[in-house]
């Protein structure tokens, strides 16, 4: 079973990322099987800086070497670096019709807040599709938020594949098992995230201890006064619960007040983030070393991914 899964490199990867998306691609990483893409394209559909971008896109690298990514059992990528994502990207867009590209969640409200659209904004689903559709993945790691997007792809493939004759793996969506949503800390409605707008409930992977300490001993609870796991009426506590059990692999013991429980929490985090933020030191130290694994990593997907275009171009009517 092959799986995919992409991070963007916009943003400050966090503790909701680690837990939900890292942690999980580490653990089933397996060779031949796991691709790790940083999907420095999809980056750009919304207006980007071009000196942040690349930074950003050695820094996922790094974090995810840091996180326990083994470049001998996952092929670690830059998404641009393989020029197969794109010209892939071309034929599935003449499959896909406009209607379902302007329907995606995240373009109608990206668009609409203000100002001109790129119109990669509209196109970047149908280059997902090409991202998983060029590896012959069968398996994506799929949030709430990438359904849609995962849907499309399937749509895309079984089209292509009806029209033009069997082409494609057409592929399924599957949720880590142990993918806990992390909530953010300020606002334990909201799922941390990396795009909101205040990071004052976010735990960033290369935030300093201080700083976590803080985050947590900042978290919002209630005036319950009872530390139990209750999502309706204690969503602060339940969360503290949650990313207590996510960093130990424990369930929790019992808690008389919200104090211990967040000094636990601290030291749970701090246990789990202080090694990942030690090889992320020693590793941005030599940059030409990250350089190095992904050119590895695209070395050992092209010439499945090439493989696939030459498959796709001669069924749909191009010359060789
Ligand atoms: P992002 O690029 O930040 O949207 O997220 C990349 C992946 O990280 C998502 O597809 C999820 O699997 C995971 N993720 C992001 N935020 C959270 C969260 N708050 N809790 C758990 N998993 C998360």
């Amino acid at each position: 079973m092959k799986r995919l899964t992409g991070f963007q490199p916009t943003g400050n990867l966090h503790l909701g990322n680690l837990l939900g998306a890292m942690r999980p691609l580490v653990q089933e990483q397996q060779e031949g099987t796991s691709i790790a893409m940083i999907a420095d394209l999809h980056a750009m559909t919304m207006e980007h800086d071009p000196q942040v971008l690349r930074r950003k896109t050695l820094e996922v690298a790094t974090l995810l070497l840091a996180a326990g990514v083994d470049p001998k059992r996952t092929a670690l990528i830059a998404h641009s670096q393989i020029p197969e994502h794109t010209e892939l990207h071309y034929l599935l867009e003449c499959v896909c019709h406009f209607g379902e590209a302007a329907r995606m969640i995240q373009f109608k409200e990206k668009s609409a807040a203000g100002g001109p659209v790129r119109l990669s904004l509209l196109s970047y689903p149908v280059l997902m599709a090409a991202d998983i559709l060029v590896h012959d993945v069968d398996q994506v790691p799929v949030g709430d938020d990438q359904n849609q997007h995962l849907e499309l792809a399937r749509t895309l493939a079984t089209r292509f594949n009806a029209r033009y004759g069997e082409t494609f793996v057409v592929p399924e969506g599957v949720r880590p098992e142990s993918a806990a949503r992390i909530m953010d800390l300020a606002d334990p409605a909201a799922k941390m995230s990396k795009s909101a707008r205040s990071s004052a409930g976010r735990i960033g992977l290369l935030d300093p201890p201080e700083t976590i300490r803080r985050t947590i001993s900042r978290a919002v609870t209630d005036t319950v006064g009872i530390v139990r796991h209750d999502p309706e009426h204690q969503p602060g506590v339940t969360n503290l619960l949650a990313i207590l059990a996510e960093c130990t692999g424990e369930a929790p013991g019992a808690y008389t007040s919200y104090g211990a429980l967040k000094r636990d929490v601290t030291d749970a985090v701090e246990t789990l983030l202080a090694p990942i933020r030690k090889r992320y030191a020693e590793l941005a130290d030599d940059p030409g070393y990250v350089r190095e694994i992904l050119a590895e990593g695209k070395a050992l997907v092209r010439p499945a991914a090439l493989a696939t275009v030459r498959r796709a171009r001669s069924a749909i009517g191009l010359l060789d």
